[in-house]
């Protein structure tokens, strides 16, 4: 096996090996960067940094990949001491100190683990081709597309039944991520769509949010929970609550002995941590996130840190931290310091995550926001939503072009990113999925 080494790697240097370029890992490399005596490695099996929390918008065709995605190796290129790899990490030798990737082995002095979290079918992986949950850019355009074919088939087909199941759409779970993708399947049904066709009427599309649970949005107080609920009536949007999914394949959804026929499904109902985790034999909760110490260590290995979706820290109230990205991106540099000040000589701290409240969007200008005492609904915490996304958003490019496409979608009803693209040519039969994007650096390897 090839075993790599950092290019200006110094004997009396320290090794920190980052896995995973996501919230956790990128600002713990920042806080990394230009400090003497430390050499640092980050490797991500994609080239770029994606900012989660609006690749709804990517997949109801609101902005396009590049719009939320930044290339790693620009964000860390100021800092002459750090490198970043392409490549997968396929397993890891915690008392060797070294990690097996898909290009060879590196050897660390720190290993920081922050891999993220995929989704959770319960048991069902046979699921997944039927109902693709919203993870990466590769499954935001394959939901566009999806979303997007079903109104152009409801056009074409002439059989009622089969244009009704076309224009039924049921999204599985009502946490953020499901409220975002009903609400806005309504809204361009209702509003976008309006005018489109010639067939068919969008704004007859059924839009099914189904809950396990007694109420969508369950870690929102009941009040504000209620509210989202109206909200989401309001663009069409049918809940199902306390409604179990049995089986989903080609016909739609079950639920028991309830029956919804629908060409498209999505998946927003579980989520679990990476399996590096667990393959590296670490002690994981029940959805895979590895048990860290109060410095989000692994026990018996102080020099391996483990943040953000894929860690679990209980020790602040007793529950694991909610998979969020602030806890990431705090967690993330929590580490980065941790490992600065020790390579300094000074003492470890407990790590605290100071919570600033939540929110969530329903449609093009409402939202629900808790911080603290203050609740808010409704179009102001759209705006507050809004500023709070496009002020993480990494990349001055990508906050210009966001809040330029979101002005002129906001103004015009309009969705620019309304395209179905196909995979990628390739005269092989394995095909990979491309992006459409102006920016030529992100590229979009097959998933894994
Ligand atoms: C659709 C969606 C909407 C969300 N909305 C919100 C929101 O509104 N607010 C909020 O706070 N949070 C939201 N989240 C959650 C938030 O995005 C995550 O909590 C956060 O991204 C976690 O950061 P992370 O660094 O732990 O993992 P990630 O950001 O997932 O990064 C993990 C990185 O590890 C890489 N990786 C994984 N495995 C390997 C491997 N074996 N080898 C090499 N590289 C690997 C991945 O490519 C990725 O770059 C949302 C998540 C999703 C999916």
């Amino acid at each position: 096996m090839n075993t790599l080494q950092n290019p200006r790697s110094k004997s009396d240097t320290r090794r920190v090996l980052i896995i995973g370029g996501g919230f956790a890992g990128l600002n713990a490399a920042l806080e990394l960067g230009g400090i003497a005596g430390v050499e640092v490695t980050l490797v991500d099996r994609h080239n770029y940094h994606l900012f989660q929390p609006l690749l709804y918008q990517v997949a109801m065709a609101g902005l396009s990949p590049a719009d939320i995605a930044t290339p790693i190796r620009s964000l860390l290129s100021a800092y002459r001491n750090t490198s970043v790899l392409l490549g997968e990490a396929e397993s890891i030798d915690l008392p060797g100190q070294k990690v097996k990737f898909d290009f060879g082995e590196l050897e660390f002095d720190y290993l920081v683990l922050a891999c993220g979290a995929t989704h959770s079918y319960f048991g069902h992986n046979e699921w997944e081709k039927y109902a693709p949950g919203l993870k990466t850019i590769s499954q935001a355009t394959e939901i566009r597309k999806r979303v997007l074919s079903a109104f152009e088939h409801a056009e074409r087909v002439t059989d009622p039944d089969e244009q009704k199941k076309y224009l039924t759409y049921v999204i599985v779970g009502g946490g953020p991520t499901g409220v975002e993708l009903a609400g806005a399947i309504g809204e361009m049904s209702r509003f976008t769509l309006s005018r489109d066709f010639r067939r068919i009427n969008p704004s007859h599309t059924r839009v099914i949010l189904v809950e396990a649970g007694p109420r969508i949005l369950p870690m929102f107080s009941e009040q504000q929970s209620n509210r989202a609920a109206r909200d989401l009536e309001k663009l069409g949007v049918q809940i199902w609550t306390s409604s179990v999914v049995t089986n989903i394949n080609d016909e739609g959804v079950e639920l028991g002995d309830e029956r919804i026929r629908a060409a498209t499904v999505l998946w927003a109902a579980g989520v679990e941590a990476s399996e590096l985790g667990q393959a590296g034999g670490m002690h994981v909760d029940n959805r895979g996130r590895v048990l860290v110490e109060p410095d989000l260590s692994l026990e018996g290995y102080p020099n391996v840190f483990v943040a953000g979706d894929q860690a679990s820290y209980t020790h602040q109230t007793g529950s694991p931290l909610p998979g969020t990205a602030p806890v990431a991106l705090q967690q993330g540099r929590f580490i980065g310091k941790t490992i600065r000040n020790e390579v300094k000589g000074k003492p470890r701290s407990k790590f605290h995550f100071r919570d600033k409240g939540q929110m969530a969007t329903i449609g093009r200008s409402r939202a629900i926001v808790e911080m603290g005492r203050l609740k808010l609904a409704g179009f102001f915490a759209w705006v507050v939503w809004l500023v709070v996304h496009v002020f993480y958003l990494t990349g001055f490019k990508n906050r210009v072009l966001v809040v330029m496409q979101w002005a002129w979608s906001y103004l015009s009803f309009r969705r620019g990113a309304r395209l179905i693209v196909d995979r990628g040519w390739s005269p092989a039969e394995e095909q990979e999925p491309v992006t459409e994007t102006e920016n030529e650096e992100v590229t979009v390897p097959p998933e894994h």
